[in-house]
C-alpha cells in the first residue's frame, strides 16, 4: 500500500478562510478585541487564511479616523492579517450587482413604511409588497423565501427558524441610500470566499437572512461560530455605546491577557506575539459551547 504524501503541520491550509468585520465606529474596546482574538484564533488553530474588513457602510455613525485605529491597534496587539484590508465603501458596484441579481429574479420591492408605520410589527406586515418598481424616497426590501433554516452553530448549536414567519422581508438598501448590513456581509462573505463566520452572539439572530442570501446568491452559506458577548460588571455588553473605554496600544500585553482571561485563559506577560502563539497551543481546550455571556468575575 502506497503511504499518502507527508504533508508537514504548518502548511496553510486552503480551506479555512475567517474575518474580523469591525464597523469603524469607534477604535478598539476590550469587546471588540475578544471579537478579533476569537476569530483570530479559530482560524490559525486550523491554519487558516484571517482576514480583515472593515464595514463602514454608514458615514454618520463612523468616526473619523476609526478605521485606522482599529487596524493599527490590532498590529499592536499582534494580529496580524492575511490578503489585503477590504473596505465596504469601496464595494458599491457588487452591491448593486447583487441587488441587480435578486430584482431579477422579482424577489425585491420598494418600502416607504414610516418608522411609526412598522412600530407595532415585530416582522415586517408584507404593506408595500406589491411595489416591484424602483421608486424614489423608498427602502429596498428582500421579500425572503418560505424555508426553515435550519444549522447547527459550532457554538450555540442547534438553530431552527421559520424565515417569513420569524424574522420577515428585510431592508437591503436603506431609503437615505446606505446598503444595508445584511447585503453587505453576505456578498462579501461569498467573494472572499468565507468559510467561517465566528462572531458575537448578538449577530445570531442575522444569520438566518444571511444564509437564505447566500443560496439565492447561488453559493452554499459557510460554518457560523457566535460566541458568547462580553459584558461589564454593569451587566451591559462591551460596546462603544455603552461607552467601553477605548484600548491603549501601549499596554498590548495586558489588554490580551485581559481578553484572553475573559476566554478562559490564564497566561503571562509577554510579547503580543508569543502570548498569541501561547494562547494557540490552547486553544483547542477552550469551549464556548453554549455559552452566552462572558465576564470579567467568572
Ligand atoms: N460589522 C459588524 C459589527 O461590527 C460585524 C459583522 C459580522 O461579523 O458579521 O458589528
Ligand atoms: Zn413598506
Amino acid at each position: 500500500m502506497r503511504t499518502p504524501p507527508f504533508m508537514p503541520l504548518s502548511m496553510p491550509s486552503t480551506a479555512y478562510r475567517g474575518r474580523f468585520a469591525p464597523s469603524p465606529t469607534g477604535p478598539l474596546h476590550l469587546g471588540s478585541l475578544v471579537a478579533a482574538l476569537v476569530s483570530y484564533l479559530d482560524a490559525k488553530t486550523q491554519n487558516g487564511v484571517w482576514l480583515v474588513r472593515i464595514e463602514d457602510l454608514d458615514p454618520p455613525r463612523e468616526q473619523p479616523g476609526a478605521a485606522d485605529a482599529i487596524l493599527r491597534s490590532l498590529e499592536a496587539h499582534g494580529l496580524h492579517w492575511d490578503e489585503t484590508v477590504r473596505y465596504q465603501s469601496q464595494r458599491s458596484e457588487a452591491y448593486i450587482a447583487a441587488l441587480d441579481q435578486l430584482a431579477a429574479a422579482d424577489q425585491l420591492f420598494w418600502c416607504h413604511c414610516s418608522r411609526k408605520d412598522l412600530a407595532d410589527s415585530a416582522v415586517y406586515p408584507g404593506h408595500c409588497r406589491a411595489h416591484r418598481q424602483p421608486r424614489p424616497d423608498a427602502a429596498i426590501r428582500w421579500q425572503v423565501p418560505n424555508t426553515i433554516e435550519r444549522y447547527a452553530d459550532r457554538y450555540q448549536g442547534e438553530q431552527l427558524i421559520d424565515l417569513a414567519a420569524e424574522l420577515g422581508d428585510v431592508v437591503l438598501r436603506r431609503r437615505d441610500g446606505p446598503f444595508a448590513y445584511q447585503l453587505a456581509v453576505t456578498v462579501d462573505d461569498l467573494d472572499q470566499g468565507i468559510t467561517d463566520v465566528v462572531r458575537g452572539i448578538d449577530l445570531l439572530d442575522s444569520t438566518p437572512w444571511q444564509r437564505a442570501l447566500f443560496r439565492t446568491l447561488g453559493a452554499n452559506p459557510p460554518n457560523y461560530a457566535h460566541f458568547p458577548v462580553v459584558v461589564g460588571d454593569n451587566g451591559q455588553k462591551l460596546s462603544k455605546q455603552n461607552h467601553a473605554p477605548a484600548l491603549d496600544d501601549a499596554n498590548a500585553d495586558q489588554n490580551l491577557q485581559q481578553a484572553l482571561q475573559l476566554l478562559g485563559l490564564t497566561l503571562d506577560g509577554e510579547p503580543p506575539e508569543t502570548l498569541l502563539q501561547t494562547a494557540l497551543a490552547h486553544w483547542p481546550n477552550i469551549s464556548l459551547q453554549r455559552r452566552k455571556t462572558l465576564t470579567p468575575d467568572q
